[in-house]
């Protein structure tokens, strides 16, 4: 008999699965949900902030939970290879998966403007990895063209099941805290992570067999860019993204209207932060926290901050930041934020180390 780990498995009464589905899982989801401890108190804020850490899926990002959602349908549907444009995990993610269900996949990247982590993923995976000298936003454009031409199935957001798998992080976050937080921050590329979990709120307050309400209780739906990638605060689309959060270094969202509902129905808001800010963020959370995610997942904490101080989030409040990737993805910017902390060389003497230990005590 297979056995079954993984979010499709626990959540499978909320997700368009079947008895005789054959999942396609890496045991994904059921992420921790990590208390701030520190942070609150330097910011000097009487605030209750919680990372999901999503970073510790099995490809390292949240893509997973779409993941296994998606292949799990396109192999049910009788697909033989999947194609994504991709910033990097997206594509790390499809290819694991591909290989987990026996397809092919294929990914289009943006030539030098993946982290390292991400792009050794990809190819130790297996999959057929097409560079393009564009970015994402021109990858993805060619993706939704070449899938009328070739017998593939689109694994990027804009594929339903993707969104259906990312919501169950919204359960879990409620079957954790006995109810929905009162803010959820989380930084926006594409939008659809936005989409996805304000979609899974929105169910879990429905009772799944009755259909009947079983709380009014949702969050206030808070997206972050990074200024240099921003359409949703500029309110339009823009044609040369830059941030160092190559995560999302996008600038034709694709869930561009369903992401505004999200923002009418919650009554939330988008905003950016600079890169500097995104890094700040990212930094404290490591040395403050002991939690490394890469850098655009600090858009959301870093976001928060800002708005917990200027009072648009008030005191009180239950905030939850995703962390949408793991640190590790993107050694180099992690280490060029550490110059100052550059390991020292010594002799490899008792007298040395011990000097180096007392110095520094
Ligand atoms: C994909 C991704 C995002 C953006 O998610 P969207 O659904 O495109 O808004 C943010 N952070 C990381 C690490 C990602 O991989």
């Amino acid at each position: 008999m297979t056995h079954y780990t993984g979010l499709i498995a626990h959540y499978k009464d909320r997700l368009p699965v079947s008895e005789t589905t054959r999942l396609i899982s890496l045991g994904e989801g059921n992420t921790p949900l990590i208390q701030l401890h520190h942070i609150p108190r330097i910011i000097g804020k009487n605030v209750d902030i919680y990372v999901k850490y999503e970073g510790l899926n099995p490809t390292g990002s949240f893509k997973d939970r779409g993941m296994t959602m998606a292949v799990t349908k396109a192999v049910e549907e009788g697909s033989q290879a999947i194609i994504c444009a991709s910033t990097g995990n997206t594509s790390a993610a499809a290819a694991a998966y591909a290989v987990r269900a026996g397809i092919k996949a294929f990914v289009l990247i943006p030539e030098g403007k993946i982290a390292l982590g991400k792009l050794a993923q990809t190819l130790m995976y297996g999959a057929q990895i097409i560079q393009i000298n564009g970015n994402f936003d021109k990858g993805m454009a060619l993706v939704k063209e070449v899938a009328n031409h070739a017998p593939v199935t689109i694994v990027n957001s804009i594929n339903p099941f993707r969104l259906e798998g990312q919501k169950t992080a919204a359960f879990e976050i409620v079957d954790e805290l006995g109810t929905a937080p009162d803010y959820h921050c989380l930084p926006v590329g594409n939008a659809g992570n936005i989409t996805a979990y304000w979609k899974g709120y929105s169910e879990y307050a429905t009772d799944s067999a009755t259909h009947k309400a079983v709380t009014n209780k949702r969050p206030v739906m808070c997206g972050y860019q990074a200024a240099g990638a921003a359409p949703f605060t500029a309110g339009h689309m823009i044609d040369n993204p830059e941030t160092i959060a190559t995560a999302i270094r996008i600038g034709h969202p694709q869930s561009w209207d369903l992401a505004w509902n999200v923002q009418r129905e919650s009554n939330g808001w988008f905003d950016s932060l600079t890169d500097a800010e995104i890094l700040v963020a990212q930094k404290m959370l490591s040395q403050f926290e002991g939690v490394f995610c890469e850098p655009a997942s600090a858009a959301s904490l870093a976001g928060a901050i800002r708005d917990i101080k200027n009072g648009k989030i008030p005191e009180g409040s239950r905030i939850v930041c995703t962390l949408t990737g793991n640190g590790l993805k993107d050694p180099d910017t992690a280490i060029s934020q550490c110059e100052e902390t550059r390991p020292v060389t010594i002799d490899a003497s008792l007298d040395a180390v011990k000097r180096a230990i007392l110095d520094n005590m």
